[in-house]
């Protein structure tokens, strides 16, 4: 007798969460990704800025999926949903479900801005990770061969647009690559012209946390070196430049672009209404309105689920991966005769580290900040990185950065020498 079959689009934290979580349920389950790769994102940073390499943080999905022994996975681009004939459209074949969860997670938002499309960088995939390391090592090098002072300095001067927990621990992850590593290796370069900007629209940072969190956060950045710049709005970029909406220009050749986010692609090709930041709304237990086998979850889904203050759920990875245990659980209860049930969110807590031995943590009633909060954001990241290889050499690679002001990984890799194509 042939078994059920669901199909995962999407091999993130819901996507594999989900899959792992269906491991005994009498299903065939068929897992998607235009990557073959399951990326840890809260260290993406670390490769930006050389602490970390790409396979510390990204294991091959089929690695992932070995112990599963009803699971497969394909490499594949979905590009649609034929809900009539209930199969998913990919880039190769339509594939046939009995239940389709689509999980494929989120993306940059430039907000129509071509200017940022054209110029400045996103953080959101391993490519584009690559992409911010090679274009630092790549400006510092340039700078070695010009005398100008103005143009040493507009090739030194990195921006970081977003205050949100990326933008923050970027920052602070580059400053401490220019000021604590770099400096040894340019001797000859005065490092008074590099700069680290930290642009922000928003009146404070990390608006997520408390107030006293956001301005821990602010004070220990500005100790690290970094330009925090409040009610900045990014109106143009251009390859030397940032224009402010105030009129405000400040030259630098490098922007990071992390303010703003939008779910992935295959939410639009849905024919579903789509919510704030494009996201999929579903019904409260995940499903989509009138096709109660299918399932979307992760940064894809919203506003349906709600925390417990009523709101949209944050794009974050408990989100995703407690919504990826839940639409399993629903799969095998609608197999054993039951309904589904809504979705509700747990929260575990908040947090953001801004470099070596600080760090900001909201946990429930307890806050933490200063070294404290670092050792926390270590210890959980640590042991939830993809694998305990990966914590192996993390861990080493970690502790090498913090005893010896060293980052090895300093290497400028050609076949990412271009920024990275954005992901469809
Ligand atoms: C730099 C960065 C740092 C972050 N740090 C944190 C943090 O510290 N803590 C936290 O909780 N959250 C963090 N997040 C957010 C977190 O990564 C997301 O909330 C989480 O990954 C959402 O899980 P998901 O499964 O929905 O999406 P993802 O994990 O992004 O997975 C989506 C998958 O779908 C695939 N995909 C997309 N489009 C297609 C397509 N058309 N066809 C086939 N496959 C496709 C992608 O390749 C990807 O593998 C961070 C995000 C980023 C970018």
């Amino acid at each position: 007798m042939t078994r059920p079959r669901v199909v995962i689009a999407g091999a993130g934290f819901a996507g594999l969460t989900c899959a792992r979580a269906l491991k005994n349920a009498p299903v065939d389950v068929l897992l998607l990704d235009r990557n073959n790769y399951h990326l840890f994102t809260p260290l993406l940073y670390q490769v930006a800025s050389a602490v970390l390499d790409p396979g510390e943080i990204a294991r091959p999905v089929r690695q992932l999926i070995r112990p599963l022994h009803n699971a497969d996975f394909l490499l594949a681009n979905v590009t649609g949903v034929d809900f009539e004939q209930r199969q998913l459209l990919t880039d190769h074949r339509p594939l046939a479900y009995d239940y389709l969860v689509l999980a494929s997670g989120s993306q940059s938002d430039y907000f129509g801005n071509a200017s940022l499309v054209q110029h400045a960088f996103g953080l959101k995939n391993l490519d584009e990770g690559l992409a911010v390391r090679n274009r630092i090592l790549m400006r510092f090098e340039e700078a070695r061969w010009t005398d100008d002072r103005e143009r040493r300095r507009t090739l030194l001067t990195f921006a970081v647009v977003g205050g949100g927990p990326t933008g923050v621990e970027m920052s602070g992850a580059l400053a401490e690559l220019t000021r604590l590593v770099l400096s040894k290796d340019y001797r000859d370069l005065d490092f008074d012209l590099v700069r680290v900007v930290l642009l922000e629209a928003a009146g404070w940072l990390l608006g997520t946390f408390a107030a006293p969190l956001r301005e821990a956060a602010r004070l220990s950045l500005e100790k690290k070196g970094v330009e925090v710049l409040l009610k900045a709005k990014v109106a143009d970029v251009t390859e030397s430049s940032i224009l402010l909406a105030d009129g405000h220009e400040i030259p630098a050749s490098t922007v990071i672009w992390t303010a703003g986010v939008r779910a992935s692609d295959v939410g639009s090709y849905l024919g579903q209404p789509l919510g704030r930041q494009a996201r999929v709304q579903v019904l409260p237990t995940l499903q989509v309105d009138g096709h109660p086998e299918v399932f979307v979850i992760g940064d894809l889904a919203g506003p349906g689920p709600i925390n417990s203050e009523g709101g949209p759920l944050p794009m974050l990875i408990p989100v995703a991966m407690q919504e990826g245990r839940h639409v399993a659980a629903t799969i095998k209860d609608v197999l054993r005769g039951y309904g589904a049930t809504n979705f509700l969110y747990k929260d575990p807590g908040i947090m953001a580290t801004i470099g070596r031995n600080s760090a900001v943590a909201q946990l429930g009633p307890v806050r933490l900040t200063g070294f404290l909060g670092w050792l926390m954001w270590l210890f959980v990241h640590l042991i939830n990185v993809i694998s305990f290889r990966s914590r192996i050499v993390v861990l080493v690679n970690w502790a090498w950065d913090y005893l010896f002001y060293d980052r090895p990984i300093r290497l400028i890799l050609r076949a990412a020498d271009e920024k990275a194509t954005r992901p469809k």
